[in-house]
């Protein structure tokens, strides 16, 4: 009887003691306590969690250490000893294992305001983060992050059909506020990618040939320059800027708290599919149909054709997004030789919009794509189809083509590729950091070796840091002059940078 009560008393002595070390510390004023583990820093707290000590990081008391006394203190500062910095350091891309001094997530324009003059004063590297969906570390920097989760507001205003979008917004959350009204605007297909990331780099979807690109659709933007003021940019107001914003404005030129868009009452849609059993003798067959299609299409379809790696086995389909008249609908016509299986869903766009949503739980990945100014080659056709038919599993792979025209042409902004035939994308995950090099060489091979069958410009939001220094002309083509004009007039200090931001020269 008292062994088993001694057994009982020092059970739940360990139970509280690991209740006690696990419980999550709230965020306390920093000058709170004195910490043993990192004595020098006496008045600034790591935190008070045994396990926290040494983990989440043990870089936490030497990157403290470094943080200017004026950025110690801030209310709205996640620092590496706080209990979510380890979530919040990392993008929705965890290649990345990047330990900044603090993520500065103001609330309000003027900590925003506060945020950037002491980053400046203090001369620190800083990155800008909305949805963190970058493909690199454009939004990762090693010294500070300023994140603008906190910048959630969406505002709909339906007799002006115009909707205020907060910085920290993303894709599917303005997507659902819109939906209920039964609104939206263009947009990419993954929900959780930030909306200004998203617009500031262009923005494809499946309603790029009725409206254009998510860029096309802003109608204003109320930006931090870098001389801290916040001014309004739209046609009459900073024109030039305005333009540069809208396909080239990705931590280049300032910082976006938000944006005006003008938004589409779209109340139903079909989306449509068409599927192939992988046979390596029917790929050329449904590219050269594919292509002669795209040509033709109304503008009130917009078209992706997509080739995946799953369970081992390669799969062909094309999708797509029709808003308008019945009679438009026999687009699966030309296919029909080949015998595809079709599907069809009519619906409301919110409701469509579950169908094409990809979302992978794959925590790594690697993303390149391709504009395409002529039809694939015979040779290119061959070498795709053999990337995929060979392929070494331990990564999924994904390849999407989109057809341009329709729309995309009728506006000017600092977007390049407005008159090309389309665009690729080609995307890697994986679960495993082991497979980090089968999956990157895959890629880059891939890569190298169709080098000379296609163009050599990307699409910038597909950030490729192998592009070298490159990049410039990859992005922006015949636009760079103009738009390293424009960085000299708003930013001459080249406050606002990255590795493939525009920069004051060639
Ligand atoms: C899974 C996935 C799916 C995708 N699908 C599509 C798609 O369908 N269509 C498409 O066009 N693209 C797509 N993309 C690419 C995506 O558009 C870009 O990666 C985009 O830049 C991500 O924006 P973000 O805010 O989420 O990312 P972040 O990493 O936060 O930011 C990306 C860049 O934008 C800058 N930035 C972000 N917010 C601001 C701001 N408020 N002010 C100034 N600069 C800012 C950052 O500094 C950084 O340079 C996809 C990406 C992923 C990872």
């Amino acid at each position: 009887m008292r062994k088993f009560a001694i057994a009982t008393l020092a059970l739940l002595i360990v139970v509280g003691l690991l209740f006690w070390w696990n419980r999550k510390p709230t965020r306390q004023p920093l000058h709170a306590t004195f910490h043993h583990a990192c004595p020098e820093l006496a008045g600034f707290i790591c935190t008070d969690n045994p396990l926290e000590q040494i983990y989440p990081n043990q870089n936490a008391c030497r990157l403290i250490h470094q943080i200017p006394e004026e950025l110690r203190n801030l209310p709205y500062a996640i620092y590496p000893t706080d209990w979510d910095y380890d979530t919040l350091r990392f993008d929705f891309n965890k290649r990345f294992n990047k330990f900044p001094h603090a993520i500065l997530a103001p609330r309000t324009n003027e900590e925003l305001i506060q945020t950037v003059k002491l980053l400046r004063k203090h001369q620190v590297d800083f990155s800008i983060r909305g949805g963190g969906h970058s493909y690199e570390t454009a939004s990762l920097s090693p010294g500070y992050t300023i994140d603008l989760k906190e910048f959630d507001t969406i505002k709909l205003n339906i007799e002006q059909e115009e909707v205020y979008v907060g910085a920290g917004c993303r894709l599917g959350t303005v997507l659902e506020a819109l939906g209920k009204v039964d609104y939206t605007i263009p947009t990419g297909t993954c929900q959780s990618v930030g909306t200004m990331g998203l617009a500031l780099g262009g923005g494809i979807g499946l309603l790029l040939r009725q409206f254009g690109l998510t860029c096309d659709s802003i109608k204003k933007i109320a930006l931090l320059t870098a001389d801290c003021q916040i001014i309004e940019v739209d046609e009459t107001h900073h024109p030039d800027l305005f333009w540069a914003l809208r396909g080239a404005g990705n931590g280049s030129y300032g910082v976006v708290i938000g944006m005006t868009f003008k938004m589409y009452h779209v109340p139903h849609v079909t989306y449509f599919r068409m599927e192939w059993d992988w046979d390596s003798q029917i790929i050329p067959h449904i590219f050269e149909i594919w292509e002669d299609w795209c040509q033709n299409l109304p503008t009130s379809i917009t078209p992706q054709l997509r080739m995946w790696h799953l369970n081992g086995k390669p799969h062909i389909a094309i999708i797509g997004l029709h808003i308008g008249a019945e009679e438009e609908q026999n687009w699966e016509a030309k296919f029909k030789q080949l015998a595809p299986r079709v599907s069809m869903h009519k619906g409301r766009f919110i409701d469509m919009a579950k169908y094409w949503t990809g979302v992978t739980s794959s925590p790594f990945c690697k993303a390149k794509s391709k504009i395409l100014t002529q039809p694939l080659s015979a040779e290119l056709i061959q070498k795709i189809t053999h990337l995929f038919q060979n392929f070494d599993k331990g990564h999924y792979m994904y390849f999407e083509f989109g057809a341009f025209g329709g729309n995309l042409s009728r506006t000017d902004t600092a977007f390049y590729p407005r008159n090309a035939l389309g665009w690729w994308y080609l995307a890697s995950y994986w679960n495993d950091q082991e497979n980090d090099s089968v999956a990157l060489n895959t890629l880059r091979e891939f890569y190298e070796d169709i080098s000379d069958l296609t163009s050599p410009h990307s699409y910038a939001n597909t950030v490729d840091y192998d592009l070298g220094a490159n990049y410039l002309n990859a992005y922006y083509g015949n636009h760079v002059d103009r738009l390293i004009q424009i960085k000299n007039q708003y930013d001459p200090e080249n406050v606002f940078h990255w590795q493939q931001s525009i920069p004051l020269s060639r």
